[in-house]
C-alpha cells in the first residue's frame, strides 16, 4: 500500500478522479472494483472507501462463517 504520484488517476473504470492511494489490483479486483489490468491499482478518495467498506465486510462474512 503506497503513496501516488500527484496527478496520478483512479483505475476504476469510469471514474478519473484524483487518486490518494495504490494498492495491488488483485485486492481491488477481489473487493469487487473495476479495475484494468496493471498490476497496482490507483483509487480515489471515493473508491478507496468503498474499497475498504466493501474488505471489511467480507472479513465480517469470515467470521461469521467460522462461528457457525
Ligand atoms: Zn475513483
Amino acid at each position: 500500500m503506497g503513496r501516488v504520484d500527484k496527478g496520478a488517476k483512479c483505475s476504476v473504470s469510469g471514474c478519473g478522479s484524483e487518486a490518494v492511494r495504490s494498492i495491488s489490483a488483485e485486492k481491488v479486483k477481489f473487493a469487487g472494483l473495476r479495475v484494468g489490468n496493471e498490476r497496482r491499482a490507483y483509487l480515489c478518495k471515493e473508491h478507496y472507501k468503498e474499497y475498504k467498506k466493501r474488505t471489511k465486510k467480507d472479513k465480517q462474512l469470515e467470521r461469521m462463517r467460522y462461528k457457525s
